[in-house]
């Protein structure tokens, strides 16, 4: 592992998206780490995954943009809001023109492996020490102590923990506090664009609404396949992971009788991943000492609002500016970096729980104005808090 050339030793647990997204930003500000990925590749699961605007200027800044969007979709709508049984449009954002007006940049989707693919590009190979499963932190007055599964250990002067939603890192942070069940999952499959219908190709963002369950599809890596997420009800199924399968029989039942289209994009799909919804509030304090969490290893949120990764862009740029504003302190680094952050990621962890009962209304009173609620409202309007917030502006100087 090489040493850093200068400045503190830094060790990001995690080479996801998160992860690499922080190491890309540190690259730029002139500082070096080292990321500890227990995979034995930095890879990313078949699945599609939606870049707002917040998150695409992070990429920008990167210089990444040639590379994202060589596989990238830009959405010409987004948020097209559809009733279960018809399909019946009951809302539809107009991206193209729009977005960008507002905003600056446009809204993308792609697969999570070339995003991922992307952000590893900004990264020095020689960072990357894979197969290394960090199984705790000690914290020290001047650093830490990192121990990893195959009995070795690592000193470093600061921890990143972007170890996802089951981190490690967060224990030695947090108070150890246990998952509530949702009672949903989600199912996902990637349909190639020769199997789906032409509908679900279009440039849109397309969201079923029924009782109980929402269908998401979109199409991914540059055209040639359509990402399907069903968010329905799980029964007793706990096991939160992406590489958890369900069967396609189980995926289409709980849209039987849903129209056809979604039923086709269903039975296109192959074997779909299943992923529970678990359930956690957002933490007081990420960062003790000279230990800090990113990411869902920080702050987990339902998927209903597209925005877990972005928001882990977001953190992976302020963390950046903070830690280079002043290398030689890290733990005022750190906790500056929480203030700035935990506020914003609270937010939208509390908004996406509150998504899925909106999402989810039986037919009925309630149902018929939450719709025309929908007809009235502009979410690209509505979210310009999301959408138009620049994490590296809003930190102020540095
Ligand atoms: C169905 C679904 C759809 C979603 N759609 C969107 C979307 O459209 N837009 C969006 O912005 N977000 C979306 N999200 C959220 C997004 O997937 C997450 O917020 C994002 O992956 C978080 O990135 P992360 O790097 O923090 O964690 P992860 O992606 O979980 O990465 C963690 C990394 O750490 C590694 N790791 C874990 N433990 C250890 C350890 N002990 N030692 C070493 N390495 C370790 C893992 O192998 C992994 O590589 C969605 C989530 C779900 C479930």
């Amino acid at each position: 592992m090489p040493p850093p050339a200068h400045g503190p030793r830094i060790a990001i647990v995690g080479g996801g998206i998160g992860g690499l997204a922080v190491g890309a930003f540190l690259r730029r500000a002139g500082l070096t780490a080292t990321v500890h990925e227990q995979a034995a590749a930095l890879t990313e699961v078949g699945a599609g995954i939606i870049m707002a605007p917040n998150a695409v200027r992070l990429l920008r800044r990167l210089g990444l943009m040639d590379r994202f969007l060589r596989r990238a979709v830009a959405l010409e709508w987004g948020w097209e809001f559809r009733r279960w049984a018809d399909g019946r449009v009951l809302s539809v954002e107009r991206l193209s023109g729009v977005c960008e007006k507002l905003y600056g940049e446009r809204t993308y989707v792609t697969h999570r492996a070339d995003l991922l693919d992307t952000l590893r590009s900004a990264v020095p190979g020689a960072w990357v020490r894979l197969g290394a499963r960090c199984t705790g932190v000690e914290a020290r007055p001047d650093g830490a102590l990192l121990r990893f599964g195959d009995g070795g250990a690592v000193e470093a002067d600061v921890v990143i923990g972007a170890d996802g939603v089951h981190s490690v890192v967060r224990n030695t942070v947090a108070e150890p506090a246990p998952p509530t069940y949702s009672g949903l999952c989600a199912f996902r499959a990637v349909v190639p664009a020769r199997a789906a219908p032409e509908f679900a190709l279009r440039p849109a963002q397309t969201l079923w609404l029924g009782p109980g369950r929402h269908f998401v599809h979109y199409p991914i890596a540059g055209g040639s396949a359509v990402n399907v997420v069903g968010i329905a009800p799980a029964g007793d199924y706990t096991v939160e992971s992406w590489n958890a399968t369900a069967t396609s029989e189980e995926f289409g039942a709980e849209f039987a009788g849903w129209d056809p289209r979604v039923r086709d994009l269903i039975a296109a799909g192959g074997t779909p991943g299943r992923w529970a919804l678990l359930d956690r509030a957002p933490l007081r304090h990420w960062s003790r000492g000279r230990i800090t969490l990113l990411g869902d290893a920080a702050h987990p949120m339902f998927p209903f609002f597209a925005q877990g990764a972005a928001q882990s862009i977001e953190d992976a740029a302020v963390l950046a500016r903070c830690l280079a504003a002043s290398p030689d302190e890290p733990e005022p680094a750190l906790k500056r970096y929480e203030l700035a952050r935990i506020e914003r990621t609270a937010r939208l962890q509390h908004l996406s729980h509150a998504r899925r009962d909106i999402n989810h209304l039986p037919d009925g009173v309630d149902q018929q104005a939450r719709d025309a609620a929908l007809a009235a409202s502009d979410p690209l309007v509505g979210n310009g808090w999301i959408y138009g917030h620049d994490a590296e502006e809003a930190l102020g100087g540095s």
